[in-house]
């Protein structure tokens, strides 16, 4: 029979306990020993639930006190110096000062950098390696967790991040080339596998997603190496595990390596099954990746059991497992917690536990089990008279966008014109100043929403208490004498959460926590229907705002993609369709905005860039629609309505193209950390349109000085025309001070002032 597996389960615990636990040890409330003992706590608990969900073989060393990138630098000693000095002291707290920087004792470390893991929104911290790196094993973290769950009666898999993945992860400081440490890399990973062989396991599993990434014929070449060392060496059997795209043009090679199995994502490709049987060895096991581990949906059994049958067909029960697609990291723990939804919405989701399940049933399905047969066919029913339900299909929605002109993608003018028709009514002076939308949420603001949300605050006091947070930040603004000015968003959680909760097609859970980095979760806003606005969403603020000022108040949407980027997207409709009801609900609110006399307009697209396909050959098809949809979010309004858009720390070399397309009236974007240089790929473009390099960043309780903006700005001036530039920070200011942005603000609009004066 077809065993059961997955290749990894979220840590953070059904009520982030992990989170709890580490933020205690944090502070210094409790010991390492409690912290340690909430982590054995949850790896039991895990185990325990996703065997009597069905799992036949549970995997180990998936857990991570913070990060699985970091545990296997650790792990093979791979530990720049500047942090050794806190390891030599204490094992963990030098494996935080790596996370999360360290502050005592006489030092000032900064953390590792970070980044995301492949396109998830999950951050993984990125090891610094250099020429000439010496490896080591260091500590015993797999074999330790491969003997906890033996002692707890489960034979685990132990899970490695595999070696070439690990190189292709991380960084050098010195600008060497990273894969040309792969053989001293080798040899503790061998120690370590002849350790587990040792202690029983009879397989381990080998993480190389990077071999869904284009890659070049030294990485390939490293493949090889890699894996013919491991081959030749004393381990249990090896399974390598890709997932989050198709192999592509990598199959062959994968195919090629001396493995015992391999683990294939057959949810974002399943295209690629037949491929893979024809080059799978014989005699490997394939492990099968039919149920998503990136989305919270329940699978599809038209979809899912002809791939398993034919695979069945061709190589047998014995070498075929199911899997989900990925390490379920990327999905809440069980849907059985969410007694606040109704069963209707929920019957079509499947969190960690339920996906298990599903795995099970399909297993005993191959098996010829009647009741898996019956509970496949129900399955299968109910999405299909969900796919119909009213809420889920909203006829109008359909056919609007069906009928929708390609004339919704244009302005009325050309940027030239616009911006001359813009001058005259906005009458901004040079150079002008702005932020980028929030200013400060106060414990005050979070706690009166807190309140008001348990009903402790009627909506009466509360929308008194939003309004003067406005005219504070509106009469601070005009003290200071920036030029466009915001509400500052004091009405909103978060800026997706804020739109989704006022937007039909849209739920939310209750405990529906996904990790993004350490101790921090997320908790993405679920798309299970077609997308429309009920009424105007934002109007209300912004033209309660615009009635304290003469001068013009900025308007203040999230766009279409990063609403998209940072919620579950139902799976039965491409996401592009998805983007475009999303959009056409935002270009209402653009017109009811402009309508209601604001002629400034933010669409904030933070996201726009971590959509990217992982494979370059997909990006153009992306872009296309990303960009589309944020041309229909602006589209059609007047000339002189300033449509301004806001993207964070982003590159812009590979996609400034597709941001020149998007054509906002004005673009801010984070430069200051970077000191100007993501101001290149503009300038190499000839970005025509406004644009605002952030002069301060908003990330570092730092408050820079008016010299140092003075000097950001020159460098912009040195590349950019004068009437291009805009002055502003990074990002918004939610999560500063109000005593630090007053001063950095203070700062920045006297660089203005006297810039203007040399110009
Ligand atoms: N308007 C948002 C703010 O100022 C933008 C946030 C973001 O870019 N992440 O908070
Ligand atoms: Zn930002």
């Amino acid at each position: 029979m077809s065993l059961v597996t997955y290749s990894g389960f979220p840590r953070i615990g059904l009520k982030r306990e992990l989170k709890r636990a580490l933020e205690s040890r944090w502070r210094g409330d409790s010991s390492a020993e409690t912290l340690l003992d909430t982590a054995r706590m949850l790896r039991k608990r895990h185990w325990t639930l996703a065997a009597q969900a069905g799992a036949d073989v549970v995997p180990c060393n998936d857990f991570s006190l913070y990060d699985h990138v970091l545990d296997t630098a650790v792990l093979f000693d791979a530990i720049p110096s500047r942090y050794r000095p806190v390891f030599a002291v204490d094992e963990l707290d030098g494996y935080f000062a790596m996370a999360r920087g360290h502050k005592r004792d006489g030092h000032d470390l900064h953390a590792l950098e970070m980044t995301k893991w492949f396109d998830t929104n999950y951050h993984y911290l990125v090891p610094e390696l250099e020429a000439g790196q010496r490896f080591a094993l260091r500590g015993n973290k797999p074999l330790a967790d491969f003997l906890e769950a033996r002692e707890l009666g489960f034979q685990a898999r132990p899970v490695l991040l595999g070696p070439v993945s690990f190189l292709l992860l991380s960084k050098t400081v010195d600008g060497s080339d990273r894969v040309a440490l792969l053989d001293a890399l080798l040899a503790p990973y061998i120690d370590l596998l002849g350790q587990l062989a040792d202690a029983g396991a009879d397989w381990v599993q080998l993480d190389e997603p990077c071999l869904v990434l284009d890659l070049d014929d030294d990485d390939r070449a490293a493949y090889r190496r890699a894996y013919a060392a491991l081959a030749a060496a004393r381990t249990p059997r090896r399974l390598l595990a890709s997932y989050f795209g198709a192999l592509g043009d990598n199959l062959a090679l994968a195919a090629s390596l001396p493995v015992d199995g391999l683990h294939v994502d057959l949810v974002r490709a399943p295209e690629q099954l037949d491929a893979v049987l024809d080059a799978l060895p014989a005699c490997l096991v394939l492990s099968a990746g039919v149920v998503d581990g990136r989305n919270i949906w329940r699978s599809r059994p038209e979809r899912v059991l002809p791939l398993l049958r034919k695979a069945q067909a061709r190589i047998g029960d014995e070498r075929l497992w199911l899997a989900p697609s990925c390490s379920l990291l990327h999905v809440p723990i069980d849907l059985g917690a969410e007694t606040a939804l109704d069963t209707k919405r929920r019957a079509p989701m499947a969190f960690a536990r339920q996906k298990v399940e599903e795995l099970r049933v399909y297993a005993d399905a191959l098996a010829g089990l009647p009741e898996a047969h019956a509970a496949l066919a129900a399955q299968q029913a109910l999405l299909d008279t969900q796919a119909h339900a009213p809420g889920v299909v909203d006829a109008g929605v359909r056919n609007r966008l069906r009928t929708l002109s390609p004339q919704a993608t244009l302005r009325r003018s050309a940027y030239p014109i616009r911006r001359t028709t813009q001058a005259e009514t906005l009458a901004l002076p040079p150079l002008p100043t702005t932020t980028i939308g929030s200013f400060p949420q106060t414990d005050e603001l979070r706690k009166a929403r807190a309140a008001h949300r348990a009903g402790k605050l009627d909506d009466a006091a509360y929308d008194n208490l939003l309004k003067a947070e406005v005219e504070r930040v509106v009469r601070f603004q005009e003290h200071i004498g920036l030029d466009v000015l915001v509400h500052g968003e004091p009405e909103r959680n978060d800026m997706v959460e804020y739109f989704g909760e006022q937007l039909d097609g849209y739920l939310f859970t209750q405990l529906g926590w996904v990790q993004s980095y350490g101790s921090r979760c997320v908790k993405p806003p679920v798309i299970y229907g077609d997308i429309a606005r009920r009424a105007a969403m934002t109007v209300h603020w912004s033209s309660y705002a615009q009635s304290l000022t003469d001068k013009p108040m900025k308007g203040m949407l999230t766009g279409p993609v990063t609403m998209l980027q940072w919620s579950f997207v139902r799976d039965d409709l491409p996401r592009e369709t998805v983007c475009r009801q999303m959009a056409l609900a935002l270009r209402d609110e653009v017109h009811d905005l402009e309508a209601a006399g604001i002629d400034v307009i933010q669409i904030d697209e933070p996201a726009l860039r971590e959509g990217l396909p992982l494979r370059r050959a997909d990006w153009p098809v992306y872009l296309a629609w990303a960009v589309e949809c944020f041309r229909i979010t602006a589209g059609g309004v007047r000339d002189a309505t300033q449509i301004h858009t806001h993207m964070c720390y982003s590159e812009f070399n590979d996609i400034i193209e597709a941001v020149a397309a998007m054509d906002a009236d004005v673009i801010s974007i984070e430069t200051s950390r970077s000191r100007m240089e993501l101001l290149d790929a503009f300038v190499r473009f000839r970005y025509p349109n406004g644009i605002g390099p952030g002069v301060y960043d908003i990330h570092s309780p730092r408050v820079p000085d008016t010299a140092e903006m003075l000097d950001l700005l020159h460098k912009a001036l040195a590349v950019l025309q004068p009437e291009q530039l805009w002055i502003n920070p990074d990002c918004g200011l939610k999560t500063r001070g109000w005593a630090e942005v007053e001063l950095a603000l203070d700062h920045m609009v006297a660089s203005a002032r006297q810039l203007r004066g040399e110009l």
